[in-house]
């Protein structure tokens, strides 16, 4: 499975992290970024494990600006 972060429209809640920390953590900016990821056009994509995917659903269901996509 595959997860996709749209970083430009975060508006840095910090949910993500606190729902999946292995995968988000804010930046100095206080913006989420997703750890490890390679940027292809207007989101940030990587690998995820199978075992992550209730936590992934947890932070994409509820980033409030609906840019974290689990595909
Ligand atoms: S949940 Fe969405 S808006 Fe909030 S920090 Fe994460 S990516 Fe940004």
């Amino acid at each position: 499975m595959k997860v996709r972060h749209k970083k430009n429209e975060c508006i840095g809640c910090a949910l993500c992290e606190q729902e999946a920390p292995e995968y988000f953590t804010m930046d100095d900016e206080g913006m989420a970024i997703l750890i490890d990821s390679t940027k292809m056009g207007a989101f940030h994509h990587r690998k995820a494990l199978e075992y992550d995917r209730p936590a992934l659903t947890r932070a994409a269901e509820g980033c409030p600006v609906n840019i974290i996509h689990v595909d």
